[in-house]
């Protein structure tokens, strides 16, 4: 975040464990993701790292392996192979139906985080090379309004699993996604868990193979829908991965949550998902498992 005045729910959590609906106290939070300047704290150790080691590292803690924020534009760098990532309905931008506005228009909000993160809205979308298979990618970025569900994110991944499911592709979906469905568009951005979902399922009956990677945080109409469907659902270390947030499930059902809910150690036990994914392995993890698949 370039200023200090964006410190609303729509913002990055520098906790993940404040994904709850219900908001909590509006102190002011330090800024996700990576801030400026030669060192940077690791939220989960709490080392402070030479931020460049990081860097190198894939944005994963070299104290303790903490995976943090990765933005959509490096997912892509860090997942296929150099220079062929071709993007695909990069032209798509959001409406306004309900003319929203909260601390500001969400109109200018768009513009803001347009801005902000290079990123014309919450999802990337297209084609790329991992280790030499073609694939149909996305990933979603939790810096854009959370990564929250709207029209354009829910346009962009169903045009997506269409493209893969008639171009016979293996799809990848990367999710970081902390807002689920975007309020500021109400049923609009609803109806993008129903209509990326049965894209999915055309794409199922086609025979495709579906690997949904879930990172920090999955959360939300995002987890509910799409990112939950995967053939194979992959997760990185330690990701936060649910529907409503541990606080707002705490304050809800009034009992001490078990030691790690939510997280994907906590979800692999419990079968939620198939496998833990370090990043450093992803993107050869998924050409075995298409490769596996006879895909
Ligand atoms: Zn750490």
């Amino acid at each position: 975040m370039a200023t200090g005045e964006l410190k609303t729910n729509h913002d990055q959590p520098d906790n993940p464990q404040d994904t709850g609906e219900q908001g909590g106290p509006k102190k002011p939070r330090p800024k996700r993701g990576v801030p400026s300047g030669l060192w940077l704290r690791c939220r989960d150790c709490g080392e402070t790292v030479f931020r460049k080691t990081v860097a190198e590292n894939m944005n994963v803690c070299p104290v303790c392996g903490y995976h943090m924020y990765l933005s959509a534009t490096d997912r892509i760098r860090t997942l296929l192979d150099e220079g062929t990532f071709e993007e695909w309905d990069g032209d798509l931008l959001a409406a306004d139906p309900l003319e929203f506005f909260d601390k500001k228009a969400y109109v200018e909000r768009l513009v803001d985080e347009r801005k902000r993160t290079g990123l014309r809205d919450a999802a990337l979308t297209g084609t790329g090379m991992i280790r030499a298979r073609r694939v149909a990618v996305g990933v979603t970025d939790s810096a854009f309004i959370m990564g929250s569900m709207g029209s354009v994110v829910g346009e962009r991944l169903t045009r997506l699993v269409e493209r893969a499911t008639e171009q016979n592709l293996p799809l990848v979906i990367v999710s970081g996604s902390g807002g689920g469905a975007r309020m500021h568009e109400g049923i609009i951005s609803l109806m993008q868990m129903a209509k990326v979902s049965a894209a999915l399922a055309r794409y199922d009956e086609a025979g495709g193979l579906f690997i949904s990677v879930l990172t920090d945080p999955t959360m939300g109409g995002v987890a509910a829908s799409f990112a939950s469907l995967g053939d194979l659902v992959f997760a990185e270390p330690k990701a936060l991965i649910g529907f409503a947030g541990p606080r707002t499930i705490k304050a809800t059902i009034r009992l001490e949550l078990p030691e790690g809910f939510q997280r994907s150690e906590f979800l692999l036990e419990h079968g939620y998902i198939d496998r833990i994914v370090k990043r450093s392995d992803m993107k050869s993890e998924i050409a075995r498992s298409i490769d596996y698949c006879g895909k």
